[in-house]
């Protein structure tokens, strides 16, 4: 080989030197390297030239040199994955801080609408005043805001039985309806207990006894409730369903708690409203019903029987010698007795339709509707055996009072109001002629 040749190669050996150095990886670098002296030293020996044996140097001069390049790139390689990471870390916490942000705007969404449906509720608690209407737009309000119900029912406190009776209830299926409308076991605890309650699973709540509440529940698995508070009184209470187990979170009792303080506050109310109706309408001293409502019953009850011919009575009932009972025994007596008569007369009224009034200062007006004559006679006869027979204790002393009572039937004796009442009164004014203690009619 001519030495010419020889060099060439050797120059093509040292280019591929400094390639595998900077594109393979430095093994492959050194292997070549190695190589190529080895193939460098036997080409001198075999031309016996050993000027090619300095191609050596041209060898270690590319090694250099691809050693160099190779550690620049991949130190500019280092920098840029460094970088990468970087920025892909960063872009990570932005991606959560993104994810958490939708989150709080979700949370606030919702808070922001159930606070406009708490509002809405409020709008329309202040329009409502019987209480019956003001428990279903709550079990509404509450099943809708809270949103996790199968059902919701909403009981207001008997104060005369001192019991719970349902109200108003909201249901997703009319297979929950409630059968028992005086509560279950759960009721009766916040009832009781005047406390919120929260169970997560009814089978496995400790304080409740399953095998007796059982079929009151109707399936339910969890169920928040809270008591309804008037004046530090329990008025009732509100509770909602699920037939999941753990359907709600402390959050929604709490919101439960809210709902059911504007129940109350309405609630509240609507006694208050009802209680002036009642004061209106009531006479303070008998409890009976006042001259006007009276006459606006009549009025509608006369209507009542020319629309279907049917009969309504008018009985008028006047104390016999009251005056001389109270110039003998007192005025306070003598409203004693003014109580006690129309308590009697109360007793006696039970059938719907039926009112007592008190009408003048010692007269009381009935309207017994459904009634004939005969029957209106009858009727009056028992009540003036029932007052003679009554006995007013007065400072020990045994006292007696009797009654006379006037008898018109719509349509017999009269078919407008006026006449009607104008027909009692002179029946009224016979019973008195007659010797008093009697019934007459027209
Ligand atoms: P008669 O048998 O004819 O009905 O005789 P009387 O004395 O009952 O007759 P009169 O209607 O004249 O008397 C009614 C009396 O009723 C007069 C009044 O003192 C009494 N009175 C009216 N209102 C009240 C009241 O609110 N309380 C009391 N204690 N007495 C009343
Ligand atoms: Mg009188
Ligand atoms: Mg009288």
């Amino acid at each position: 080989m001519a030495v010419e040749t020889a060099k060439a190669l050797l120059v093509f050996l040292g280019l591929a030197i400094f390639a595998a150095w900077v594109f393979i990886n430095p093994f492959w670098g050194i292997a070549i390297f190695s190589f190529s002296a080895v193939i460098c030293f036997i080409m001198a020996w075999a031309a016996s030239d050993y000027s090619i044996a300095a191609q050596i140097f041209l060898f270690v001069a590319m090694a250099l040199a691809g050693y160099y390049l190779r550690s620049e790139v991949y130190a500019q390689k280092r920098v840029a994955a460094v970088s990468t990471e970087e920025i892909q870390k960063n872009l990570n916490i932005l991606r959560e801080g993104l994810f958490s942000h939708r989150g709080v705007r979700e949370a606030l969404k919702k808070k922001i609408n159930r606070f406009f449906k708490l509002r809405e509720l409020m709008n329309v608690l202040s329009l409502k005043f019987e209480a019956v209407d003001i428990a279903n737009a709550t079990s509404e309000a509450a099943f809708e805001i809270i949103g996790k119900a199968d059902s919701c029912y909403f009981y207001t406190v008997d104060t005369e039985k001192q019991a719970l009776a349902l109200a108003g209830a909201k249901y997703k299926k009319a297979d929950d309806r409630i059968k028992n409308k005086t509560g279950d076991i759960f009721d009766h605890w916040t009832f009781k207990q005047r406390q919120a309650l929260f169970i997560e699973d009814v089978r496995k709540d400790f304080r409740f006894d399953m095998d007796r509440g059982s079929e009151t529940i109707n399936n339910f698995k969890s169920l928040i409730s809270t008591p309804l508070i008037i004046d530090e009184k329990v008025a009732g209470s509100i509770r909602l369903n699920s037939l999941r187990p753990n359907a709600f979170l402390a959050d929604d009792l709490r919101l439960l708690d809210i709902i059911a303080g504007l129940a109350s506050v309405s609630l509240d109310n609507s006694f208050l409203y009802t209680r002036t109706m009642e004061l209106a309408i009531r006479d303070s001293l008998t409890g009976v019903y006042v001259h006007k409502f009276f006459k606006d019953r009549l009025v509608e009850e006369v209507a009542r029987c020319l629309r279907g011919s049917y009969n309504a009575s008018v009985l008028l009932l006047d104390i016999d010698f009251f005056k001389a009972y109270n110039d003998k025994y007192g005025h306070s007596a003598g409203d004693m007795v003014l109580k006690k008569v129309a308590a009697i007369l109360t007793q006696f009224v039970h059938d719907s339709g039926d009112m007592v009034a008190r009408y003048g200062g010692e007269e009381f007006a009935l309207i017994l509707a459904n009634k004939t004559k005969s029957e209106a006679v009858d009727f009056a006869e028992g009540i003036r055996k029932a007052v003679e027979a009554e006995t007013f204790l007065l400072r020990r002393e045994e006292t007696k009072v009797t009654i006379s009572v006037g008898i018109a039937t719509c349509q017999d004796d009269a078919k407008i109001c006026q006449d009607l009442i104008k027909a009692a009164d002179n029946a009224l004014y016979k019973a008195k002629k007659a010797g008093r203690n009697c019934v007459a009619v027209k």
